[in-house]
């Protein structure tokens, strides 16, 4: 009946670290001697407080933030932050610069025009079907943010460098590659990030909100759709999703103390993406559809010869105990995921199996 667990390289919600599972489990019924699971505790009790202090806490010294940024957990998922943005920062005279690099960012900017506000397109990868990140973008002055995605999920690019906006500030949706590699916040209005793909489970969003961004918001937004509800009551304005706060919490621990930080973390994931675009690029069998220098080092997009080949891959793949690696549905072929929480070991044994299933079919 219980299956080993399998190599999980699914998109997201996505593979947690192990330890982490371990953790949940070993104190599920009786949570830090509270007698009670995290799911069945008060989020007005010492216990929770005590919990998303320390993912607050943890947040800031690993992103390195200084005390003009607040973290918030938001529920609605990333998709959330894309009307919430628009709502909170783009009164009438105010207007934004978005760049359209795949999904993501598409339903960014529809978001924004639902609503009417005024926003440029500055910059977009359709072109090309969104295989790299644009560069030399003709950014407004004028602009009051510019909104970005950092990490393409379906796409699989990355930008590797954050561009010149002027000083005006950026707003961010990292749901993909948070926690993924150092950060210098000082660029940043606002970063967001749905949990389930690089920091916890689903059901809570990240949000990074520089202080000042706050003085912004109308007060004719409604109450919950306002970061300032958020921000003035350390995200408990009304019972927050405390299992995945609890969650993200632990990841961000593990992060801290047994990863050893961001940087350690940058490192290893660069390492892991290596191994899958060195066996690429040595061969033509498997081609990564974006190109070099926009590469994502989270979400790994190729192609086989043909969708016969990409099948089997799958198959075989899950056969041999790796999940998850179908491409989007919407663009076909096959991805895999590498967040933080996909070890070294996964990726070489999966690299492995690639190198095999090429010396058969290639
Ligand atoms: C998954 C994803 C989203 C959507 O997140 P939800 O939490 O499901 O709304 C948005 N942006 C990026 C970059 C993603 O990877």
């Amino acid at each position: 009946m219980t299956k080993e667990r399998i190599y999980n390289f699914n998109p997201g919600p996505a593979a947690l670290p192990l330890v982490v599972l371990e953790e949940i489990r070993e104190n599920f019924l009786n949570f830090n001697g509270s007698g009670m699971s995290i799911t069945e505790i008060s989020h007005r009790s010492k216990e929770f407080d005590d919990v998303i202090n320390d993912a607050v806490a943890r947040t800031k010294r690993l992103l390195n933030l200084e005390d003009n940024f607040q973290v918030l957990f938001i529920q609605g998922g990333a998709s959330m932050q894309f009307c919430m943005i628009p709502m909170n920062f783009l009164s009438a005279d105010k207007s934004a610069d978005y760049v359209d690099t795949g999904t993501w960012s598409t339903k960014a900017i529809k978001e924004a025009e639902i609503q009417g506000k005024s926003i440029h397109v500055v910059a977009s990868s359709a072109d090309k079907n969104y295989c790299y990140i644009p560069q030399n973008i003709p950014f407004n002055d004028g602009a009051d943010l510019v909104h970005l995605t950092s990490n393409n999920t379906i796409k699989g690019t990355q930008w590797a460098e954050f561009p010149d906006t002027n000083g005006v500030p950026i707003f961010c949706d990292m749901s993909s590659d948070i926690m993924s590699r150092p950060l210098d916040a000082a660029k940043f209005g606002l970063i967001y990030a749905g949990a389930q793909k690089n920091a916890g489970p689903a059901g809570v969003c990240l949000v990074i909100i520089r202080n000042d961004m706050l003085d912004l918001v109308p007060d004719t937004v409604p109450t919950m759709l306002k970061y300032t509800t958020y921000s003035a009551k350390n995200s408990l304005y009304n019972t927050p999703p405390c299992f995945a706060v609890y969650t993200v919490q632990l990841v961000l621990k593990w992060l801290e103390d047994t990863v050893g930080g961001l940087r350690k973390m940058a490192a290893l994931n660069q390492k892991k993406a290596q191994l899958l675009y060195d066996l690429f690029d040595a061969g033509s069998f498997y081609r990564a559809t974006a190109e070099p220098d926009s590469r994502s080092l989270m979400n790994i997009t190729f192609r086989l010869p043909d969708e016969e080949l990409e099948q089997q891959f799958i198959r075989d793949a899950l056969e041999n105990g790796m999940g998850g690696l179908k491409g989007h549905r919407s663009v076909g072929g096959c991805r895999a995921s590498l967040y933080n929480a996909v070890s070294l070991d996964a990726v070489e044994v999966l690299a492995d199996f690639m190198a095999t299933f090429e010396r058969k079919y290639g």
